[in-house]
C-alpha cells in the first residue's frame, strides 16, 4: 500500500512511492519504464558523497536496472517534444493576438496557484501537457500499439525533482481516452533511498546508456531543470539555427540568470517578442499585478515555483549551501555544452515520433484534453 510522510506542522502531506513501485518491480506482470528528469541527475549524486552538480545520469540509469526497472529514458526527449508544440503555440497566438502573454504549463505547482488566485489567466497557460506527461502518453502509446508482442502492464515511473508532479499525474485533463499516462512518481530524495535500501553504491557503478527508441534528446531538454531554460530552449527552435554563436547569443539575452524576473526582447521573423522569465510565486504575483496595471506587456512568460526552478525542487536533497542550487544549475548547462544536439528540432527521435506514434495524435498525446 502506499504511505504517506506527515509534515511535523500538519500543513503538508507528501506522498511517498516507494513501496509500490517495488511491488511493481517485483511483478514479473509488469513493464517497468523509467523517465529521469534534467535536475535529478544533477543532485542525486550529492547522496552518494559526489560534487554538487556532477551529472549522474549514467550511473542513474545502471542503478534503475539493478533495482528492476526494464527500460529507462530521459525525461529531456519529453522536453523536447514540449518546445517544438509550446513553440508552435507561441507563433500561432502571436498571429491571432489571442491570450497573450503566453504562459508556460511545466510547473504544476504555478499552474494550481494560477488557477487558485488568478483565475482570470487560466487561459493564458499553454495547453502543452509537461514534459513528464508527455513523455507519460507517448510511452502508453506505444504499450498500446506493441500490446501483440507484450502482454505485460506497462507502468511508467518517473523521477523527478518535485512533490508537485505527484499530483500533476491524477489531473485528468492530462489522462488520454480517460487513462492516466504516468503511474508513479518519484523524488530525487526517494530514489537514493531505494538505491541505498539495495545495497548499491551510486559512484561504484558503471554508467549506462539509455534505452531506445527514445533514449537521445537534446541539450535545450536539459536545461529545462533550471530558470529560464525553457525560454532558451523554446527560442533556440524557433530562431532555428544550430551555430554555435547564435545559441550563445540566445543565451546571453539575460534570461538567463539568478534574478526572480528577467526580461528580454527577441526578434523573430522581424517581429519584437517580449519575454519574461520568473521564479518564486511571489514574483509571478509581481508580474501578474504588474500586467494588470497596465505597466509591462508580455508576449511569453515562463514561470517556475522554486527558486532557480527544478534544480532547487522539494524533491531534491537538502541545498548544503547557497551555492549548491548555481552548482545545480551549472550542471545541467555543462550537460548542454557536452550534448551532440543542440536544438529540440534536430532531435531524430523526435522527428521520427512525429512520424511515427505521434502522427495524427500529436493533440490527444500531447496537449490537456479539455482544450
Ligand atoms: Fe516542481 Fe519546483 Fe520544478 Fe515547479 S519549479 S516543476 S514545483 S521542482
Amino acid at each position: 500500500g502506499q504511505c504517506r510522510v506527515v509534515c511535523p506542522t500538519g500543513a503538508i502531506v507528501i506522498k511517498r512511492d516507494v513501496n509500490p513501485v517495488w511491488d511493481v518491480l517485483e511483478d514479473s506482470n509488469t513493464k517497468v519504464v523509467a523517465q529521469i528528469a534534467p535536475a535529478v541527475r544533477v543532485a542525486i549524486g550529492e547522496y552518494f558523497g559526489l560534487e554538487e552538480g556532477a551529472n549522474s545520469l549514467g550511473h542513474l540509469a545502471s542503478a534503475l536496472r539493478f533495482l528492476g526497472f526494464d527500460e529507462v529514458y530521459d525525461t529531456d526527449f519529453g522536453a523536447d517534444l514540449t518546445v517544438i508544440e509550446e513553440a508552435a503555440e507561441l507563433v500561432e497566438r502571436l498571429k491571432a493576438g489571442d491570450n497573450l502573454p503566453l504562459f508556460t504549463s511545466c510547473c504544476p505547482a504555478w499552474v494550481k496557484f494560477c488557477e487558485n488566485v488568478y483565475p482570470q489567466y487560466r487561459d493564458h497557460i499553454s495547453t502543452c501537457r509537461s514534459p513528464q506527461q508527455m513523455f507519460g502518453a507517448v510511452l502508453k502509446e506505444e504499450a498500446r500499439m506493441k500490446k501483440d508482442e507484450d502482454s505485460r502492464k506497462t507502468v511508467v515511473v518517473s523521477i523527478m525533482p518535485c512533490t508537485a508532479k505527484k499530483e500533476e499525474i491524477h489531473r485528468p485533463e492530462h489522462f488520454t481516452d480517460g487513462e492516466q499516462d504516468v503511474d508513479f512518481v518519484l523524488t530525487t530524495a526517494e530514489i537514493a533511498e531505494m538505491i541505498k535500501a539495495a545495497g548499491i553504491d551510486l559512484t561504484n557503478l558503471t554508467p549506462e546508456a539509455l534505452d531506445m527508441p527514445f533514449g537521445m534528446a537534446s541539450g535545450a531538454g536539459a536545461i529545462f531543470g533550471a530558470t529560464g531554460g525553457v525560454t532558451e530552449a523554446v527560442l533556440r527552435y524557433l530562431t532555428g539555427s544550430t551555430k554555435a554563436e547564435d545559441i550563445e547569443a540566445i543565451h546571453f539575452t539575460g534570461i538567463s540568470g539568478r534574478e526572480g524576473i528577467k526580461e528580454a526582447t527577441v526578434n523573430l521573423d522581424g517581429r519584437d517578442v517580449r519575454i519574461a522569465v520568473v521564479n518564486g510565486l511571489i514574483n509571478a504575483s509581481k508580474l501578474i499585478d504588474d500586467l494588470e496595471a497596465g505597466n509591462v506587456n508580455y508576449d511569453f512568460v515562463e514561470v517556475m515555483t522554486c527558486k532557480n526552478g527544478c534544480v532547487n525542487g522539494g524533491g531534491q536533497p537538502a541545498p548544503e549551501k547557497p551555492e549548491t542550487k548555481f552548482n545545480r544549475q551549472n550542471g545541467l548547462y555543462r550537460f548542454d555544452s557536452r550534448a551532440q544536439i543542440k536544438t529540440s528540432g534536430q532531435n531524430p527521435v523526435a522527428a521520427d515520433a512525429y512520424e511515427g506514434i505521434l502522427k495524427g495524435k500529436e493533440h490527444k498525446l500531447l496537449h490537456n484534453e479539455k482544450i
